[in-house]
């Protein structure tokens, strides 16, 4: 038996552990900011037979272009944009990865306001792009001004602005993103994965494309859709982005099934969405309670929360999975994350949290 030491590996790869936050069979996983209502079973009917009929097929290749998936995230998103505007992949990591791959890469840069997805890091390391950590301001908000100042400081080919921001929750302003925008001559990256949880009325970047080439503005449908176990994440941005995606991609990387799946949870994104309002009340439940308990808050336009003031992070991490109840620790001192599930998952943690505290 040998290890991975023993390995000819990449020398920037060796000592490093993979990412992934703790798969564990537990009662209440809230974890990884999966949206925890189940698909209704209409909708799971259609997609199954949209698999169905897919099936049928499977002994050709799919469409490399996925041309109709394109055309119906265009009309999700609206805002003027066609297919010629869209791409994905399977989930909004495979489309960042394949970002870095086509600007990223030796001799170049990215750069991420810290603490944010920690993804980014580990795509720039995969592709030998240098990782910029920028700083945020207090209470890990960040202002048009000290965004600005470090992107014109550092200069890199690639800034990842995420919208609102993994693991604090923080939104961003459309005016702080064209600000960057204008202070970069490189790739600007909106992660808006959690889009549809900052409420109905909050603008997209998305309504900042018309004029801005180097702007990409990025989503899944892991989130807010219910659609995790899919795998599916896409980007709008101007053609010619689309282009330069193409040249990295590997052929047929959107698998005949991912295809059909998706494309049949657009047709009712209505049903699928619909959960995204108990959740929002959820939420802001959380960001009611957590401080009547003794923790502080950070506001959140996601569907999970980041709450400090936690004495024993890993401690409190292990009493409440030691009640099967999962949240995650996202590494920040004195804070913990946690995501807004179910009215009765959400019950049981503050239950919990609260019993915890008090004994
Ligand atoms: N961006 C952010 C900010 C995320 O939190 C996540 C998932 N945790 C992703 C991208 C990736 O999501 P997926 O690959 O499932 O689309």
């Amino acid at each position: 038996m040998i290890s991975i030491a023993d390995l000819p590996l990449r020398d920037d790869l060796r000592g490093l552990s993979p990412y992934g936050a703790p798969q564990k069979a537990v009662r209440i996983a809230l974890n990884v900011n999966e949206n925890t209502h189940p698909i209704p079973e209409v909708v799971a009917l259609d997609i199954a037979a949209s698999l169905a009929e897919a099936v049928l097929n499977l002994n050709r290749y799919p469409d490399r272009e996925f041309t109709q998936l394109r055309e119906s995230l265009a009309a999700y998103l609206g805002a003027g944009l066609t297919r010629e505007n869209m791409w994905a992949a399977n989930g909004s990591n495979e489309v960042l990865q394949q970002v870095f791959q086509a600007f990223g890469g030796s001799g170049r840069s990215a750069l991420g306001f810290e603490p944010t997805y920690s993804m980014y890091q580990i795509l720039a390391r995969g592709t030998g792009t240098t990782w910029v950590g920028a700083t945020r301001d207090d209470e890990f908000a960040l202002s048009t001004e000290t965004a600005v100042r470090q992107v014109r400081e550092h200069s890199p080919n690639i800034v990842l602005l995420c919208s609102a921001n993994n693991p604090t929750g923080t939104p961003l302003t459309l005016e702080t993103i064209a600000a960057v925008y204008e202070s970069t001559q490189g790739i600007v990256v909106v992660d808006e994965a959690y889009a549809e949880f900052a409420g109905a009325g909050t603008p997209s970047a998305v309504s900042l494309l018309p004029g801005r080439e180097r702007l990409l503005v990025s989503r899944s449908m892991s989130k807010a859709f219910a659609f995790a176990g899919v795998r599916l994440g896409y980007l709008a941005a101007d053609p010619a982005v689309i282009d330069a995606l193409r040249l990295v991609r590997l052929p047929y990387h959107l698998s005949a099934l991912t295809q059909a799946a998706a494309l049949a949870a657009l047709r009712h994104s209505d049903q699928l969405l619909y959960t995204v309002a108990e959740i929002i009340v959820q939420r802001d439940r959380l960001m009611e309670v957590l401080p009547t308990l003794g923790f502080s808050t950070v506001p959140s336009a996601t569907n999970f929360v980041l709450f400090g003031g936690v004495d024993d992070p890993t401690g409190l991490f292990e009493r409440l999975l030691e009640r099967d109840i999962l949240i995650r620790d996202p590494g920040i001192a004195g804070h913990l994350r946690v995501t807004a599930g179910t009215e009765w998952e959400t019950s049981e943690f503050l239950t919990a949290l609260a019993d915890i505290s008090a004994g």
